[in-house]
């Protein structure tokens, strides 16, 4: 089999596409035969050294759609061939075939394709996270998705007017403004002009919005606090360096600051944003937006336009 190997962390250079023997499933595991990945920008970090304790040789990514190919004794689920999607992986999913835990693989709805499908898991999973696990969103409140052209973004558009709130959104070019009108949001701001918030408040006649989900929380987190309405909630999604705050904005508003990592999800949760995801996949109110789709052998070049401003949905790998 090939796969990606990250032998020392650095730029994106250091990713490498080799022969690596094929493993075989524990009891509880699952050989999936990939057909497309999906690539996040957490994917960069680690690669780039974030967590110094990651060990190396590795093959990143946790993201990815295919076919089982074979299943461990205690897997029940699950049928060599079935279509499916990962939300984890033990081998790394940058790769022709992945080892996953049987509980992070997902049967894919037929309508749904292998590269829709490896866009599923972090962007959906996190959207619905913020939205309904930690936000406690309900139909009728008005949501910021600041940031909403990327792969969590477009996700939460869809799941936030599938739900029955008011979605304003953000993008920093013209087609990712287009992308999030076209995916339901009512309105949508250009990140990049100055005084795109003040725009902001006035489509909301000065009373701001209920909830904020924050792609970028170094870049806007205290800003964020001067737009929210009473008892507003900002959900901290992305986050790459330090900001300051006025606390007195949060106050003023009786205001929730909440941060969330899908990885603290516990399986219960998980298990209820898979069975959510599934029933919009069904229902045709869910659908990934794919970019670009790249081969496996291009995953450097995929890492460096993951972190270029200008995100339209999501960039795939072909193995
Ligand atoms: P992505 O596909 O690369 O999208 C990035 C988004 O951020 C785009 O919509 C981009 O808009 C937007 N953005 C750029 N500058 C901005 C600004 N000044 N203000 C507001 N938005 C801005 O990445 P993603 O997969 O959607 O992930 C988004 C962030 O969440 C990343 O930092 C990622 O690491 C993080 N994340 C965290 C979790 C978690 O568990 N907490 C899970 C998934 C992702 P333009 O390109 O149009 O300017």
């Amino acid at each position: 089999m090939k796969a990606i190997r990250v032998q020392q962390f650095g730029g994106p250079e250091v990713m490498q596409l080799k022969n690596v023997p094929e493993p075989s499933p524990g009891p509880t595991q699952v050989l999936v035969h990939i057909r497309a990945i999906g690539i996040n920008p957490v994917e960069t970090y680690l690669r780039s050294g974030s967590n110094p304790n990651l060990p190396l040789p590795y093959t990143p990514g946790t993201d990815a759609a295919g076919e089982v190919a074979a299943l461990g004794a205690l897997v029940r689920h699950l049928k060599p061939g079935a279509r499916v999607y990962t939300s984890g992986s033990v081998t790394g999913t940058y790769s022709t075939v992945a080892i996953c835990e049987a509980v992070d693989v997902h049967l894919l709805p037929e309508k749904i394709s292998f590269a829709e499908g490896a866009a599923l898991n972090i962007p959906f999973a996190t959207a619905y996270r913020a939205l309904f696990q930690r936000a406690r969103a309900v139909p009728g409140e008005t949501v910021l998705i600041h940031g909403a052209s990327g792969g969590v973004g477009t996700a939460a558009i869809q799941l936030a007017r599938a739900a029955g709130l008011s979605v304003i959104g953000t993008a920093g070019s013209e087609k990712g403004e287009q992308l999030a009108r076209s995916l339901g949001a009512g309105h949508v701001l250009n990140h990049r002009r100055p005084d795109y918030l003040a725009d902001l408040m006035k489509l909301t006649e000065n009373r701001g919005v209920d909830i904020i989900l924050e792609m970028l929380a170094n870049a806007n987190l205290g800003k964020d606090l001067g737009v929210l309405a009473r008892n507003g909630r900002v959900i901290v999604i992305g986050c790459r360096g330090k900001v300051e705050i006025a606390p007195r904005d949060a106050m003023t508003r009786d205001a929730d600051i909440r941060a969330m990592l899908l990885a603290n999800a516990s399986d219960a949760d998980k298990a209820s944003i898979h069975a959510a995801l599934r029933a919009g996949l069904e229902n045709g109110t869910l659908k990934p937006v794919i970019r670009l789709e790249l081969p496996l052998a291009q995953a450097a070049r995929a890492h460096e336009l993951i972190l270029e401003p200008g995100a339209l949905g999501k960039i795939i790998l072909l193995p």
